[in-house]
């Protein structure tokens, strides 16, 4: 039986992990959940925001399932030595699972068109995923020096790490729209090059019925906000991935749809976006939407199961359309919102 670890976390983290799990345990009934602490609450528990007893869990688990971790600017928990801030707990969590692909799917959703800073014609019918490398490039390379008045850092890959994240992107969008957008700047970089190369040769080798297109970084940071229609599939490295998907992440007008997910050789992590909006927790209003869509790429991508996924998919489409939150100038409560998924799962074939 497939074994998913919750970490609800912090802020409106318990609120909306909880609507995720609800739905988690309506698809996937044969699916263990076992929840764990992390973040502020972690430390308040047991004075360790990744607790051990949640390390050793995760050895065991084939997903894990995210809140969020972090309070208010002015929580006590922000006055901590760095190591014991709920923020730290999130790194060494991420470090842990050696996650090496993160996936971002930017998504203008039917009927919510008018919240993107686009003009409602752009924005119509978007649906992007980015694939970021996330553990190699130039913020991780230890040739790095800053000495006086002279600093550099280093942008390198080799061609197995290029390989493990282009076969991410590859087997995603075999289940979308068959096309993968690689992104470099082979024009100037040497370490594009090797990219380009090196991706272009696993299509060619085991991935024939993906249309490969590669573009320049700088085109595709402006093609993403003047036509986000033309891709499917975004295959990046770190540096340019980071930017890139904050870029993205604004298109759609809301923080509160938006989910993620980071892939390794283990478990992998789903999550939000947003933070832990200490705004409005605890008071039943956040929207679980990405919450939900994140246990939906769990779904997918952390067990295996798109038919689930893409139920759970279509159930939140529907239920943004007819129960909006009031992130979303709605009035639906995060109680409501749950219910309108759980109903429309019952409902969509
Ligand atoms: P971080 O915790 O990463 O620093 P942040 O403080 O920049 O994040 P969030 O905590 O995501 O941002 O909140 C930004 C704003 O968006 C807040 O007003 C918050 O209430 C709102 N928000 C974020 N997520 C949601 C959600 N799921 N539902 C409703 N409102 C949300
Ligand atoms: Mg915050």
């Amino acid at each position: 039986m497939p074994k998913v670890i919750t970490l609800p976390g912090d802020g409106i983290g318990p609120e909306i992990t909880a609507a995720a799990a609800q739905v988690l345990r309506e698809v996937a009934p044969d699916v263990t959940l076992e929840e764990h602490a992390l973040g502020g609450g972690a430390y308040d528990v047991y004075g360790d925001p990744f607790p051990q007893r949640t390390r050793d869990a995760l050895s065991e688990a084939d997903a894990v399932l995210l809140g969020t971790v972090g309070g208010a600017q002015d929580s006590p928990w922000n006055k901590l030595p760095r190591p014991q801030r709920p923020e730290s707990g999130l790194l060494a969590l991420r470090k842990a699972l050696g996650c090496y692909a993160n996936l971002r799917p930017v998504r203008v959703q039917p009927g919510l068109e008018h919240l993107s800073p686009l003009k409602p014609e752009l924005a119509r019918g978007v649906d992007i995923l980015i694939v970021r490398e996330l553990l190699g490039g130039i913020y991780f390379d230890q040739d790095r020096k800053i000495e006086g008045d002279a600093a550099y850092n280093t942008m390198r890959y080799t061609t197995p790490e290029v390989e493990r994240v282009a076969r991410v992107a590859f087997w995603a969008a075999e289940q979308r729209r068959g096309r993968v957008t690689s992104v470099d700047k082979a024009n100037v970089l040497e370490v594009s090059e090797l990219w380009r190369r090196d991706v272009q040769a696993l299509r060619d080798r085991s991935y024939r019925g993906i249309h490969l297109n590669h573009e320049y970084v700088d085109s595709v940071a402006m093609l993403i906000v003047s036509n986000p229609s033309r891709y499917d599939v975004i295959l990046t490295e770190n540096l340019f991935g980071d930017i890139l998907s904050d870029l993205a992440a604004v298109i759609p007008g809301s923080l509160g749809v938006m989910p993620s997910a980071s892939l390794g050789d283990g478990a992998g992590l789903f999550e939000p976006i947003h933070g832990s909006a200490p705004d409005i927790a605890g008071q039943g209003v956040a929207n679980p939407a990405a919450a939900i869509l994140s246990a939906a790429m769990l779904l997918r991508h952390g067990l295996k199961r798109p038919d689930a996924a893409n139920q759970v998919d279509r159930a939140v489409a529907f239920a943004l359309r007819s129960h909006p939150t009031r992130d979303l100038g709605g009035q639906a409560d995060t109680g409501t919102f749950t219910r309108a998924v759980l109903e429309a799962l019952d409902t969509s074939p």
